[in-house]
């Protein structure tokens, strides 16, 4: 099964998908945290794309469908991919039906998290508190401003995906507000029924 989690930032699409990793035998597939991993390898591309990250802009299309192509062509998961943070555009969403159909794949439901503005506010800012009290590195991209500005891309440019699957009768809507377990047993719910 090969699912999309789609949501704003802080809509908890991270925490559920290692979740699915561990139960399903799925394999996530995050863009951002594919282009993390870019930044702190001192790659070309990571340098090139990290004050665009920080700014909580997005990145090119290219870029981003160039990192899903190359694990598409890799290894296959038992329990299939779960696409986190991709895609985010309409240009994205249709490379990924392409590039699943060259390899043979098929989307099977895309599952919107959805979840109030200031519970995500909320929630990025511990996130952020909460590494830096761990002693882990804070993601630049977790402060008010850029937040703001991920929020506006999230709206601007990625709810249209909402539509779009929609329109291929692809989309189920959960509530993405309470305790990881309940928002789990929800998504659980969209996946098998
Ligand atoms: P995330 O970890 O999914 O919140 O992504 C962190 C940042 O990486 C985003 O704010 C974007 O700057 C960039 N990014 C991640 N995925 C994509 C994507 N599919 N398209 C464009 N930019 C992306």
């Amino acid at each position: 099964m090969n699912i999309i989690l789609l949501g704003p930032p802080g809509a908890g699409k991270g925490t559920q998908a290692r979740r699915l990793v561990e139960t399903r035998k799925m394999m996530q597939l995050s863009t951002g945290d594919m282009l993390r991993e870019a930044q702190s390898s001192g790659s070309e591309m990571g340098k090139r794309v990290a004050d665009v990250i920080a700014r909580g802009e997005l990145v090119t299309d290219e870029i981003v469908i160039g990192l899903i192509r190359e694990k598409l062509e890799g290894e296959r998961p038992e329990g299939g991919f779960i696409f986190d943070g991709f895609p985010r555009t309409l240009a994205q969403a249709d490379a990924l039906g392409e590039l699943l159909g060259e390899e043979g794949m098929t989307l099977d439901t895309v599952v919107e998290m959805r979840v109030d503005d200031d519970v995500l506010v909320e929630r990025v800012e511990n996130r952020a508190r909460e590494a830096a009290a761990a002693g882990e590195p804070v993601r630049p991209d977790d402060n008010a401003e850029s937040l703001r500005t991920r929020l506006m891309a999230y709206y601007k440019q990625t709810s249209p995906l909402i539509g779009y699957y929609h329109a291929k009768g692809k989309l189920q809507s959960i509530n993405g507000l309470g305790q990881i377990d309940e928002v789990a047993e929800r998504l659980s719910g969209a996946l098998d029924g």
